[in-house]
């Protein structure tokens, strides 16, 4: 018996990286997976790499998170393809970096959307379908760099907008049996970090020591160690747990 069997669970922007570790955790412990991301072949071809349970399946779905529409209809096609929908990851994430007096309004309202309206419409389109069954699990993706990064002010203030809405979500949608978390990661190698080291002009290498150097633990984070704590917190154990972001950086936040 896994902690997921018989669950569906929607990972946004999970073709690679975080989500698709958190997909594949999931999928190990039972679940049916939905993987969303822009480029459906990328979100479909993700989604036969996974690992399924005896009776679970996978779809991948093409969906920009920012289109309203967009993430309505996919949240339908997981209910027609895959019987139902009973978590809710918020992972699609972009950075589009630069210090204040060169950052751009289109880079400052394409980070706001993508984190922050993205999570509303998906939420939104997801939460009718909780409310109707009573039971729903939401996990919104933030970030260390919520308590501010030079450089982000842009992801900085979607990051930290994430955990406010992830608290009221938690207020207005306890009664109804769901619960809403987020989790603040810190340093992950993924293809996000290899372009922020590209970015400084430094192999990805050179920028993971450097990071792992400034955090207590002395290494840095990979995708499973994100999804070992999303796989708690959407899980039923988790139940009494809501409004909460739980920082996975390996005591970065510490200081
Ligand atoms: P990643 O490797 O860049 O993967 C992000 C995925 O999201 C990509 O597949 C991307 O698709 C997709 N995506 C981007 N915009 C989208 C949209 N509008 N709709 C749907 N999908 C979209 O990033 P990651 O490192 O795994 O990060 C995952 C999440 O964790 C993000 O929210 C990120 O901000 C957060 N996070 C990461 C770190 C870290 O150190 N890696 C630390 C803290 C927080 P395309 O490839 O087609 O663009």
């Amino acid at each position: 018996m896994g902690r997921y069997d018989r669950r569906v669970a929607v990972i946004t922007g999970a073709a690679r990286g975080i989500g698709f570790g958190i997909a594949q955790r999931l999928a190990s412990e039972g679940a049916s997976i939905a993987i969303l991301d822009l480029d459906e072949a990328a979100a479909q071809e993700a989604a036969g790499r996974l690992e399924l349970a005896d009776g679970a399946r996978a779809v991948g779905i093409g969906c920009d998170v920012v289109d309203t529409a967009a993430a309505e209809a996919a949240v339908q096609r997981v209910v027609d393809e895959l019987g139902g929908i009973h978590v809710l990851v918020n992972n699609a994430g972009i950075t589009r970096d630069n210090l204040l007096f060169k950052m751009t309004e289109e880079d400052w309202d394409l980070v706001m959307n993508v984190h922050l309206k993205g999570v509303f419409n998906m939420t939104k389109a997801a939460q009718s379908r909780f409310v109707e069954q009573k039971y729903g699990k939401i996990l919104n993706l933030s970030s260390v760099s919520a308590l501010g990064n030079r450089g982000q002010a842009n992801y900085s203030a979607a990051k930290m907008g994430i955990q406010g809405l992830t608290r009221t979500l938690g207020i207005e949608l306890g009664p109804f049996g769901i619960t809403a978390n987020a989790i603040a990661p810190g340093f992950i190698v993924t293809e996000m970090t290899d372009a922020t080291a590209r970015r400084l002009k430094m192999e990805p290498e050179e920028l993971q020591r450097l990071n792992a150097e400034a955090t207590p633990v002395r290494r840095v984070g990979q995708p499973e160690d994100i999804a070992a704590a999303a796989a708690f917190l959407c899980s039923d154990e988790a139940s009494f747990i809501t409004g909460q972001t739980l920082y996975v950086d390996g005591g970065r936040k510490l200081g």
